[in-house]
């Protein structure tokens, strides 16, 4: 339990998140690769109240490709933020953005999509949980 502060790439945005998050690991699907420009997304999921934007939430911009996420980036530099996802009651704010807060990784998630195979012992779901609404099919690594 505690809070931690994060920022934009350029610091014109600023965010705090407070007290324990809901879930944290690793997704390979071909949104985050997309958006994020990377081979896989390291996420921290939190209950919507725990996410505040403490500077700059004017400069905060939201791209929705679908409703489920809104994307929030800073309109200054680019730097992604993190993700609301409303109708899943979660907030993912990148564990790259907090860099204080302990990443504990417990789940890769969409490893059926992976184009980065990682051999950390740690499950690898296809798609999403079943508690999720995922298939809970585990693949190997
Ligand atoms: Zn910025
Ligand atoms: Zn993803």
């Amino acid at each position: 339990m505690g809070t931690w502060s994060g920022k934009c790439f350029c610091g014109a945005v600023e965010v705090t998140v407070t007290g324990e998050p809901m879930a944290m690991g690793y997704c390979h699907c071909e949104s985050c690769r997309h958006w994020s420009a990377g081979p896989v997304n390291a996420f921290t999921l939190w209950p919507p109240a725990a996410v505040k934007v403490t500077r700059g939430e004017d400069n905060v911009g939201t791209y929705k490709k679908t409703e489920q996420s809104h994307r929030k980036w800073c309109k200054s530099c680019g730097g992604h933020v993190y993700t609301d996802h409303p109708s899943l009651g979660f907030k993912d704010v990148f564990a790259a953005i907090i860099p204080d807060m302990p990443f504990k990784p417990a789940v890769h998630v969409n490893y059926g999509e992976a184009v980065l195979h990682v051999r950390d012992g740690l499950p690898k779901q296809k798609d999403f949980p079943a508690e999720m609404g995922g298939s809970g099919e585990l693949l190997p690594e």
